[in-house]
């Protein structure tokens, strides 16, 4: 069992279904969906099933999981949105691990946050999506 009631973090909620979210990948060990306030168009959160505050505090084998989605990931949003893809680990709101993935847009400012329309976060599920 990779995850129980206890688990606390908004992230936990999202893993066990109790809120909705823009689902792009999803295997055993992780799950990554659209950030609710990008950056970028495509900002995709990649997190591991087992609740852990930091990225550092993950067993190697879920390290591994979590890294081998964030490759196969960046490298299907390089693909699929013809940008570089950035990968960014900060963690000060959400104490739930994860790696941000954002395509390169020379438009990203610092601190600013896109407000996407629900059929924009839908159409960009559509792109992303990868099985
Ligand atoms: P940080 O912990 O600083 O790496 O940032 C956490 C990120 O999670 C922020 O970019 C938030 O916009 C994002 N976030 C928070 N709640 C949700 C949610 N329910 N669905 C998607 N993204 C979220």
């Amino acid at each position: 069992m990779l995850y129980n009631k206890d688990m606390s973090s908004i992230f936990s909620k999202i893993i066990m279904g109790e809120i909705p979210c823009y689902k792009i990948y999803e295997d055993d060990k992780t799950l990554a969906f659209l950030d609710i306030n990008p950056e970028v168009m495509g900002h995709v959160l990649v997190v591991p099933k087992v609740e852990v505050d930091k990225i550092y505090d993950l067993s190697d084998e879920d390290y591994q999981a979590l890294m081998a989605t964030v490759k196969k990931l960046a490298k299907h949003m390089e693909e699929v949105l013809g940008a570089r893809t950035l990968m960014k680990v900060v963690g000060t709101d959400v104490p739930h691990a994860h790696v941000h993935l954002t395509p390169l847009d020379e438009k990203w400012e610092y601190g600013k946050t896109l407000k996407p329309t629900e059929a924009e976060m839908q159409e960009m599920v559509e792109k992303l999506a990868l099985k």
